[in-house]
């Protein structure tokens, strides 16, 4: 038989995917309410929304409905320090992020997006058709496989990869922090860089199968974020992506702009490349 809280229970809000904003939005609108409700006299009444609200927050991550559309705003409004969402403000960290590095000599630094476009392509790894930038299937098969692989290792196995694929002088280790666990990659003379899991997959997934095609291990590095952009299944659940406009979880589009497009797995709730990014 199976658990019954298993039927209630939403593990992509819980556990490793917690969201530190929401369960804090819930958590305090849920005291407001059972406070207010035991101001009127109703103590078991108050006692009974407390269990049952805090049980909810456990097992299902939040409570109040829409939680993760609205309390990126609400705590963005709140005067305090803003919750770390494990990326730069305006954009996704990225694996070639990490290639600014002065010990680049041989490595060359900051490929441009034409570099490593006109790489991918005599790799055969990307064909052009027309305007439009496809995958080649060998390189798809290839990048699926490394996803999968990837996929079930946890983030320690995640920063020694990263650790492979990066410069000497560049440190990964992983953070658990306010927002979801993430990979940060550190050097002396870099920005530390943040990778959320669903970016760090499929860039050091890229990386791994561009071994034997590129042999830059900078232009190994940026094809991560443009490839992204070519992803057909989610590589965390292998669910179909949807490109959307919504806000999710840990964004805040200001007032008078129009959220842009991303590219997400509604199941993972989590996105994979936003179509106006800057680089
Ligand atoms: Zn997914």
């Amino acid at each position: 038989m199976t658990d019954p809280l298993e039927r209630v229970r939403r593990p992509e809000y819980t556990g490793e995917n917690r969201c530190w904003p929401c369960t804090v939005t819930n958590s305090l609108l849920l005291s407001v309410l059972v406070g207010a409700v035991a101001i009127l006299g109703r103590r078991t009444a108050a006692a009974a929304i407390a269990v049952v609200g805090a049980g909810a927050i456990a097992l299902r991550g939040y409570v109040v409905p829409y939680t993760p559309r609205f309390a990126p705003r609400l705590v963005a409004a709140l005067p305090i320090e803003s919750f770390d969402y494990g990326e730069p403000a305006g954009g996704t960290g990225s694996l070639s992020d990490s290639s600014n590095t002065s010990d680049a000599a041989t490595d060359a630094a900051a490929p441009t997006g034409e570099a490593v476009l006109g790489e991918l392509l005599e790799a055969g790894a990307v064909v052009a058709e027309g305007d439009e930038i496809y995958l080649s299937s060998d390189f798809q098969d290839d990048w699926r496989r490394e996803v999968r692989t990837l996929r079930e290792a946890d983030l320690a196995t995640l920063a020694a990869v990263a650790d492979e694929q990066t410069p000497p002088s560049i440190e990964a280790r992983t953070r658990r922090g306010w927002g979801r666990p993430v990979l940060v990659l550190e050097g002396d003379d870099v920005e530390p860089v943040t990778l959320r899991r669903g970016v760090a997959i499929p860039e050091l997934a890229a990386a791994r199968a561009l071994e034997s095609r590129v042999e830059s291990g900078a232009i190994r590095r940026a094809a991560g974020r443009p490839l992204r952009s070519l992803l057909e299944a989610c590589p965390l659940c292998d669910g179909e992506l949807t490109v959307n406009q919504s806000s999710c979880c840990g964004e805040v589009t200001p007032i008078g702009k129009t959220p842009t497009e991303k590219l997400v797995c509604p199941a993972c709730n989590e996105r994979f490349f936003i179509f106006d990014e800057e680089h």
